[in-house]
This record gives C-alpha cells, sequence and structure tokens, in this order.
C-alpha cells in the first residue's frame, strides 16, 4: 500500500489529527496562514526528486528542463509581484535568505544596525542566539515609549556606530515603516539597507501596505506568511533601490545563495511559491490582503475597548500586540487558556516587558490565517470579545468551555480546505 494510511499509520494519525486541530481551533498567529491545495499540490510532486544545483539554464545536473520551467516561471512572477528587476526563489527559508543578504555584503565583524528581538524585530536581525549576531557586530534599536519606531534615534545609532548595514523590518510591529527614512540614514553613513519584509509581504504585494523595494538596496520575505504559499524565502531588489552597484550586488546574492550556503534547491517547494505567485497576481488577493487588515483593526477596536492596550495603539497592517502588563496574566498564562479555548495564538514579549522570554507579558494575534477562512469584521470583533472573555478569566475553566463552544460552532462556519 502506498498511502501514508496503509504503510505508516502512526504518521497518517499525526497528520489526521493536525488536518483537524486547523479546521477545529482559530488560527491568530500572525506568520501562520493555510496554502492552496494547488500549493499543496505542487509541494507533493514529483519534482522533489530532482537535482537541480545551478540556475535556470545553467545548471550542474542534466535533466533540468522541466524543473527549469517551473523555476523561471517563479522568477518572472515574484518580479512582476513585487516590481522586482532582481530574484532569487531558492532560498529554503526565510532564514536562510537573510544569511545570503549578510554573507554576500558584509565581512565578519562588521557591523549591523537592527531591530531588536525583544522590541518587534526577529532572530535573524542581529540577536545574540543567531549567527547574524554571533558573526557580526550587532547593533539594536527597538521603539520608544509610544510603542513607535523612533528614527531620530535610529539615526543617532547610526552615526554612533557606523554599520555597514541598516536592517529594517519586524515581527511584531503593527505601524507602517517608513522605509525611506530609514535608507535616508542608511546613506548618511554609507551603509547597505536591507529589508525583510517577511510579515507584510503579501499587503506589500497587494499595495495594501508601502513596498520597500524602491528604497532598500535588498529585500527578503518568506513565502508562507501573508504571501499564502509554502514555506520558503526568497530574495527581491530592484534597480531603483540597488542603484549603480546593481549588478555587482546581484552576482554576490546568486553566488552566495547557490554555491555559498545551499546546494540543490527545493524544486517542488519553488513549484509551490509559482503557485502562490500567480494566485498573489490575481484580483482576488488585493481584496483578500485589504480585508486581513480591516480584519485586524476590528479586533484591536474590540480589544481596546474591554480594557487592554494595543502596543502603539493599534494596527496598521495585519498583526497587533496586546500588552498585558499590570493586567495580573502573563503572555504565557493567557497563550495556554486561549488555546484550551481553541484559539491559537504566540506570547510574545512586549516593550520594557518585566517578565522573561518565556513567559513575557504579551500576546501577537494576526488576521491572515482566519481571513483566509473567510472571516470578516464581524466575525472578527465576536472572536475578539471571547479572546477578551478568556484574558478576563484564564483560570475560569467554565468560561473557557464556553468560549471554546462558540469557537467550534464558528470554526464550523468557516471550513479552511472543505
Ligand atoms: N524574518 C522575519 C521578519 C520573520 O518574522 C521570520 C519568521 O518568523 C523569518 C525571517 C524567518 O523565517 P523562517 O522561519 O522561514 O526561517
Amino acid at each position: 500500500d502506498c498511502s501514508i494510511s496503509g504503510f505508516d499509520p502512526e504518521l497518517a494519525a499525526a497528520i489526521a489529527a493536525e488536518a483537524q486541530r486547523q479546521e477545529d481551533h482559530v488560527e491568530l498567529i500572525a506568520s501562520e496562514n493555510y496554502a492552496s491545495p494547488c500549493v499543496l499540490e505542487a509541494q507533493g510532486s514529483v519534482l522533489t526528486n530532482k537535482y537541480a544545483e545551478g540556475y535556470p539554464g545553467k545548471r550542474y545536473y542534466g535533466g533540468c528542463e522541466h524543473v527549469d520551467v517551473a523555476e523561471r516561471l517563479a522568477i518572472d512572477r515574484v518580479k512582476e509581484l513585487f516590481t522586482a528587476h532582481y530574484a532569487n526563489v531558492q532560498p529554503h527559508s526565510g532564514s536562510q535568505a537573510n544569511q545570503a543578504v549578510y554573507l554576500a555584503l558584509l565581512q565578519p565583524g562588521d557591523t549591523i544596525l537592527g531591530m531588536s528581538l525583544a522590541h518587534g524585530g526577529h532572530l535573524t536581525h542581529g540577536a545574540k542566539v543567531n549567527v547574524s549576531g554571533k558573526l557580526f557586530n550587532a547593533v539594536q534599536y527597538g521603539v520608544n515609549d509610544a510603542g513607535m519606531i523612533d528614527y531620530d534615534e535610529v539615526e543617532r545609532l547610526a552615526l554612533e556606530h557606523k554599520p555597514k548595514m541598516v536592517v529594517a523590518g519586524f515581527s511584531a510591529y503593527s505601524q507602517v515603516v517608513d522605509w525611506a527614512r530609514f535608507r535616508a540614514i542608511a546613506d548618511k553613513v554609507g551603509a547597505y539597507l536591507f529589508v525583510d519584509m517577511a510579515h507584510v509581504a503579501g499587503l506589500v504585494a497587494a499595495g495594501v501596505y508601502p513596498s520597500p523595494l524602491p528604497h532598500a538596496h535588498v529585500v527578503t520575505s518568506t513565502t508562507h506568511k501573508t504571501l499564502r504559499g509554502p514555506r520558503g524565502g526568497i530574495i527581491v531588489a530592484s534597480r531603483a533601490g540597488m542603484g549603480d552597484a546593481a549588478e555587482e550586488i546581484e552576482k554576490k546574492l546568486q553566488g552566495i545563495v547557490f554555491p555559498g550556503i545551499q546546494g540543490g534547491p527545493l524544486m517542488h517547494v519553488i513549484a509551490a511559491k509559482a503557485v502562490a505567485f500567480k494566485e498573489a497576481l490575481a484580483p482576488e488577493f488585493k481584496a483578500y490582503q485589504q480585508q486581513v487588515v480591516k480584519n485586524a483593526q476590528a479586533m484591536a477596536k474590540v480589544i481596546i475597548e474591554r480594557g487592554y492596550k494595543i502596543v502603539s495603539g493599534g494596527t496598521h497592517n495585519h498583526l497587533m500586540l496586546v500588552d498585558m502588563i499590570g493586567k495580573g496574566v502573563t503572555g504565557k498564562a493567557a497563550e495556554e487558556a486561549l488555546g484550551r479555548a481553541h484559539i491559537t495564538v504566540n506570547k510574545n514579549a512586549v516593550p520594557n516587558d518585566p517578565q522573561k522570554p518565556f513567559v513575557t507579558s504579551g500576546l501577537r494575534i494576526g488576521t491572515p490565517a482566519v481571513t483566509t477562512r473567510g472571516y470578516r469584521e464581524a466575525d472578527c470583533s465576536e472572536l475578539a470579545n471571547w479572546l477578551c472573555d478568556v484574558l478576563d478569566a484564564p483560570e475560569d475553566e467554565a468560561v473557557i468551555a464556553a468560549v471554546r463552544e462558540k469557537v467550534s460552532a464558528q470554526c464550523k462556519a468557516f471550513p479552511v480546505y472543505g
């Protein structure tokens, strides 16, 4: 029997249980989404069998004529999507795309200036535990007391530390980033501007969040968050952002992805990226992303009305950070209580968090996944109220059970895969 259930019932049970969890629980993790059946089909295809080291038309293996078509489709589509003139679709993940950028343009020991993990940046933007913070001298900026990026402070740090690269982009920031200001700061000290748009790439593709491409020397993204594709990474850039050094930067990026840090590209994933980019070029994708933002704003409004603080006061994208300092509940306890109510979120540090990173005083909430299911503002307002019911009484199992029942009914009304 070549089916998983016939050959490996133990594993089949885990996969079936996960599929059921995805249907029965409401997904509010800001970095997650549901890939389409076509994306899943491409990822499960025979393209997984093919070695294709190199790039389309210049491979180190024979028999690449068909996977070349798949990779060219992915490249052409992602260029159209982001008005990019350069694209590399081979990075296995967002982290590897970021490593490629650092290793292509910097030398070990160089200074980088990125947003700190504790204030909404990503591990790969210079955190001490990450290779970006071990290999490079990472200086970190954060948000001010209003929860906003303080550009004057970023500029002050840039002038003081003279980084070779300024890193912009985030995992937990709900405002619109001023990419042009970041470029002006980078130019002032002769640094590269590298933007990691992983979280907002889908919004950028749909034109509902400003594109960093005209401003950054190089931009990376994951393909599985708001972009709703397979798990993976990309590197893109525009001539306007790269400037005179375009050709040289491109050459370095190509060489560092392969053979610098990766071997054979995952051709089945690249095929799935091609599918996702085609989906993102369709008019429905713009409507989807507009709804993602409306849904996030509907949730933020309720959460604020219910007496909780949102870092920076609201949201202009797909996510928000709930600040529960002084509310008598930690991020960890809230995440666990919400989990029992079948609402999946992640605990997240908030600025000036008195709790340890594994406990925290915050929750990160995002709407890409529920919007894919078909939720609109009214559904999100209802959900936000239930979420606050649990935050108000995280130890009251009767409240949690009542919310779980309402969440179950709502999930049934919006099946993920039908
Ligand atoms: N960059 C940002 C801004 C992210 O939020 C993430 C993932 O959370 C990554 C990079 C890393 O992506 P991956 O998990 O694919 O390595």
